[in-house]
């Protein structure tokens, strides 16, 4: 494989124009590939092939779709190692998180998107003469950031191969080897030319080229608020379908009554990628009764968790993705030692680590809701600590955020739980640890985005509904 190619109609093709960039190892700061930056020609003849390819892959029988796509899961897991080196690289995570989680995210999801997809009806009866048919999108560009590289990309290109959709996927530039990687698996797959198609680029060119496309008729985007915010604008003209997932700043309603590992278990969450996730537990609210020995045990757990390279194995936490990002936390963590205190890491890089985007695991206590920490999604190992009193002063503090992703709650009082999660404004809440379950639907209200992905909830995702009446009797 050559990284400077795309994947275009079935085939790994130069650019039409070079424009080369550096992938850094976030672990050493060095070049470890170069990959180049899609322009217009290249997302043109992308889009032009799954164009040409939509008509006969949607017509195609579900059960051609189906061995297709287990096809895929078994070259995905064969190939899983190549797949966990690729983004250890591009992005960092150490090697037991690259291969337990990062890697085994994209297959998971491969699963549930299959055992969602095989009872899937694509034609329902409404009335005895009418029928709602469920049916393809069309071309559907995916734009993905670099956190959870193949996780995105799984709950994106599965559900819309599964469909019947054709697409062109722009993974991050940031963390583009683990896409490359994957169009790979395609092609090994046999999926017909045309309809999986990869450009690599940046968002100013490839990101934008596609949201703003005559003939792009959905974007599925992961990433920042921001940039969410400019792919909405840019699709206005064209009036595509725009499915967002985009950040977070998830509250931690840590009860009295909440189970002796909570703060533990609260901040490992938050710290988990280098605090690089979307649905991370970075405001931590806790009932003042607790909240003294809630402050002791989260320093402890940052200075329990160990920083080191993506190289090695073990449960330490790796660098952070950019040079860019270490800048900006560096100055949030700046920022949260001026409005709070200090209770654990805070600036420069953890001892012993001179290179690398390494980030001390950071907790702040007596932080106020207001402050620039608490609203500020920080995309890194920082922890902030709220005091609260009473349960509705908890909601309110939880729901007084841009946000809406990710809440968790933890107590041991099930009604109280129940009626907490309840007043919840996020597509999700999390009570006591318990993960969520195979397709259960991810995603958020408010500025978090206004997608769902994973399992039946994903597959709707890329359809449009048709009512057709008339329909013979049985
Ligand atoms: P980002 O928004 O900078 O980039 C994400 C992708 O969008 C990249 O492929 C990038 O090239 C592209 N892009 C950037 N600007 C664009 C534009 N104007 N038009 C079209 N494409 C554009 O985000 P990131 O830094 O890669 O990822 C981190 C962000 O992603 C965080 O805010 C995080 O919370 C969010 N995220 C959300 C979820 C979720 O499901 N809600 C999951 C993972 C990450």
């Amino acid at each position: 494989m050559d990284s400077k190619q795309f994947y275009i109609n079935g085939a790994w093709v130069n650019p039409v124009e070079a424009k080369d960039f550096d992938v850094i190892d976030p672990s050493t700061e060095e070049v470890c590939d170069t990959i180049s930056l899609g322009g217009q020609a290249d997302t043109d003849a992308a889009v032009a092939a799954a164009k040409a390819a939509f008509i006969p892959w949607s017509q195609t029988p579900r059960a051609e779709r189906v061995a297709l796509l287990e096809k895929l899961l078994e070259i995905y897991n064969a190939r899983s190692e190549d797949m966990a080196q690729a983004i250890s690289k591009e992005m960092g995570a150490p090697q037991d998180l690259a291969r337990a989680q990062q890697v085994g995210a994209g297959s998971w999801h491969l699963q549930g998107f299959l055992k969602a997809f095989e009872t899937f009806e694509f034609e329902q009866k409404f009335t005895e003469t009418e029928r709602t048919l469920y049916e393809p999108i069309g071309v559907c560009a995916l734009i993905t950031p670099w956190n959870w590289p193949m996780n995105q990309i799984v709950l994106k290109a599965i559900p819309a191969l599964a469909t019947g959709c054709t697409m062109v996927l722009k993974p991050s530039e940031i963390a583009p080897l683990s896409g490359l990687l994957f169009a790979d698996f395609i092609h090994e797959a046999g999926f017909p030319a045309g309809v999986f198609n990869m450009v690599n680029g940046d968002g100013a060119g490839v990101g934008s080229q596609l949201s703003t496309h005559p003939d792009v008729d959905m974007v599925s985007f992961t990433g920042s608020t921001r940039a969410g915010t400019a792919i909405t604008k840019a699709a206005a003209d064209t009036l595509k379908r725009v499915s967002l997932e985009l950040g977070g700043k998830g509250a931690n309603i840590i009860f009295a009554d909440a189970d002796a590992d909570a703060v533990t278990r609260g901040a490992g969450r938050c710290f988990r990628n280098s605090g690089q996730s979307c649905n991370a537990p970075t405001r931590m609210l806790v009932e003042r009764a607790r909240y003294d020995e809630a402050v002791e045990q989260a320093a402890a757990a940052a200075e329990a968790t160990r920083v080191g390279p993506a190289s090695e194995e073990g449960k330490h936490i790796g660098p952070v993705v950019s040079e860019l990002q270490f800048n900006k936390i560096q100055d949030l963590i700046k920022v949260g030692m001026e409005e709070s205190r200090l209770v654990a890491g805070g600036l420069g890089r953890p001892d012993g680590l001179n290179r690398g985007y390494y980030v001390k695991p950071t907790v702040f206590a007596d932080v106020t809701n207001d402050m620039v920490t608490a609203q500020t999604e920080i995309f890194g190992p920082v922890l902030s600590i709220i005091p609260f009193d009473t349960e509705e002063e908890a909601v309110a503090i939880a729901n007084d955020t841009l946000y809406g992703l990710t809440n968790y709650v933890q107590s041991n009082d099930d009604e109280k739980r129940i009626r907490v999660a309840r007043q919840l404004r996020s597509g999700m809440v999390e009570t006591n640890g318990k993960g969520f379950a195979q397709g259960s639907p991810f995603g958020g209200y408010k500025q978090s985005g206004n997608g769902r992905e994973g399992g039946v909830f994903g597959i709707h995702e890329f359809l449009e509904v048709k009512a057709v009446s008339g329909w013979p009797a049985e």
